[in-house]
């Protein structure tokens, strides 16, 4: 009986939930007091692997505001991944990133298998793993928001995709460990949803910043720009 290992995704970008599988387990080869102790260590090595470390992930909700599109057709269509700077979920600040696995035979169930999270996860009608964020109000977390992402900005599909392509930029081109730490914790993480706060001063730090790393993206920006006949 093999299941997959998930936990939950945060978007730093459109601050969504959804799920995002990390491995997967045999629970047929693991029974008795012995085999749980075995599935604990392998939920304990993935929490270790993803708590409070910031990944680029796939986003469906970023998917969709990319191309304009629904999840559903984005899966039939030839259109890359979007992938978006995203933490694991916590549900207490003490504690790691919450396990589930899937135990649904024909739709997705997430049940919690260990740390500290909902019990169950409740999925948007999207079909595409997105957590269905009014589902979180139960919790009564402070700063916790349960309300969907919205265009407020009424932005293009365009100008969502040059936010996370500089926001991706600056985070695979930060130097190294620390200044990438700097760069997320004290910049990025505290200004989510970026797409809510980007004009507040964050987007002329990320363009700096890439422009002071990565001259070569900026020159590519700039071409691409001339190429569409956008504004600088
Ligand atoms: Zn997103």
């Amino acid at each position: 009986m093999v299941r997959e290992i998930a936990m939950i995704g945060n978007c730093m970008m459109c601050d969504s939930f959804f799920v995002n599988v990390v491995g997967i387990v045999d629970l047929a080869e693991n029974r008795g007091a012995k085999g749980k102790d075995v599935l604990s260590e392998q939920y304990e090595s993935v929490q270790n692997k993803y708590t409070d470390k910031p990944e680029l992930l796939h986003c469906p909700t970023c998917t969709e505001l990319v191309y304009g599109i629904r999840f559903q057709e984005f899966v039939v269509s030839d259109k890359d991944c979007v992938i978006t700077l995203s933490n694991f979920m916590k549900f207490d600040e003490e504690e790691a990133s919450p396990v589930y696995i899937n135990s649904g035979e024909h739709k997705p169930k997430y049940t919690l298998v260990y740390g500290v999270g909902p019990k169950m996860l409740e999925l948007d009608s999207s079909k595409s793993g997105r957590l269905y964020k009014p589902s979180f109000r139960a919790l009564k977390l402070p700063g916790l928001s349960t309300k969907p992402f919205e265009n407020t900005k009424e932005r293009s599909a365009l100008e969502f995709k040059e936010i996370i392509d500089l926001v991706n930029q600056a985070v695979i081109t930060a130097r190294d460990a620390d200044e990438k730490k700097s760069l997320i914790e004290d910049i990025l993480v505290p200004n989510k949803p970026l797409f809510d706060n980007w004009e507040n001063g964050i987007d002329v730090t990320v363009k700096d910043f890439v422009r002071d790393k990565c001259p070569e993206f900026v020159d590519y920006e700039i071409t691409r720009r001339q190429i569409l006949d956008l504004p600088n």
